[in-house]
């Protein structure tokens, strides 16, 4: 996976990638409520922070597919 760069909405700096995380849902985190339609069990997210203000940001990852 590609890392992006993705300024904060807010502060208009630069965030920082913080790798990515396998993201328990039902159980951690109402934060993730919403998307729970199109998921199921666990999701492995990609984490953008913001340094100045701790803005989270969350992609989900991938798998490579390859497409026919
Ligand atoms: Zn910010």
């Amino acid at each position: 996976m590609k890392i992006r760069k993705i300024n904060c909405p807010y502060c208009n700096v630069l965030m920082n990638y913080k790798g990515t995380k396998r993201i328990q849902l039902g159980k951690s985190g109402v934060i993730f409520e919403h998307i729970d339609q199109w998921l199921s069990g666990a999701l492995t997210a990609s984490i953008y922070e913001c340094p100045e203000c701790g803005k989270l940001e969350f992609f989900r990852y991938r798998k490579a597919k390859k497409e026919k």
